[in-house]
């Protein structure tokens, strides 16, 4: 199914920010306007938080299942976070490409990585906040984290703002919601016109 453009059918998009960036509440937008979106719900073994649901936040399994799926070759990518694991289906990535749909995948730059290295055609995209004092104000306002948290969120998000910069494709800055959706939406329209991209197989072209 190779096209001679190296892409094949169907876009994996990644969407990483550190958290306070803003960047669930964008996906969740995109995917309510994308027809042909397919969320993909990582797979994690920490436990709930608040109103998180299963199915819908993540699936929460055990550490047994987890592995379980790492070796039946379940996940695309899988990584471990903050002591516990998270992993993101294949199954997505095979829908994506056998519907020709658009596969969003909410996780960290790590995990983009990893996608980026088994699919080159994969689309990486990185929201960055304004600025680091916005960014530390957004996580205060959130009143849910104690100063150490704060203090040890904003040195994760220094690193992995660093790596998403040096290893992205496209940079949104999330200063105003609504142009931010804008600039990432023309990402993926974009992305979505790519000769490789466009199904030509139902055009009446002639011959
Ligand atoms: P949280 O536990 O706060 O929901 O997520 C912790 C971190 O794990 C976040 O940076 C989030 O983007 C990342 N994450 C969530 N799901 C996955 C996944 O499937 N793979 C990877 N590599 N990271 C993930």
């Amino acid at each position: 199914m190779n096209e001679p453009t190296g892409l094949q059918p169907g876009l994996l998009l990644v969407l990483s920010a550190p958290s306070g960036a803003g960047k669930t509440t964008l996906a969740h937008r995109l995917l309510k306007e994308m027809p042909d979106g397919i969320f993909s719900t990582s797979v994690t073994t920490r436990r709930p938080r608040g109103k998180e649901q299963e199915g819908v936040d993540y699936h929460f399994v055990g550490v047994a299942a987890f592995q379980e799926k790492i070796e039946k070759g379940e996940f695309v990518e899988w990584a471990e976070v903050h002591g516990h694991f998270y992993g993101s289906p294949q199954s997505v990535v095979d829908e994506a490409r056998t519907r020709r749909g658009t596969a969003i995948f909410d996780i960290d730059v790590q995990g983009g990585q990893a996608i980026k290295r088994k699919h080159p055609d994969a689309v990486l995209i990185f929201v960055l906040p304004p600025s680091m004092e916005e960014l530390e104000r957004r996580l205060r306002d959130r009143q849910t984290d104690s100063d150490e948290t704060i203090r040890r969120r904003m040195l994760a998000a220094r690193s992995e703002i660093e790596r998403g910069i040096a290893s992205y494709d496209y940079v949104v800055v999330n200063d105003d919601f609504e142009r931010a959706y804008q600039e990432l939406r023309s990402v993926v329209v974009a992305e979505k016109c790519r000769r490789g991209r466009v199904d030509l197989s139902k055009l009446k072209l002639g011959s």
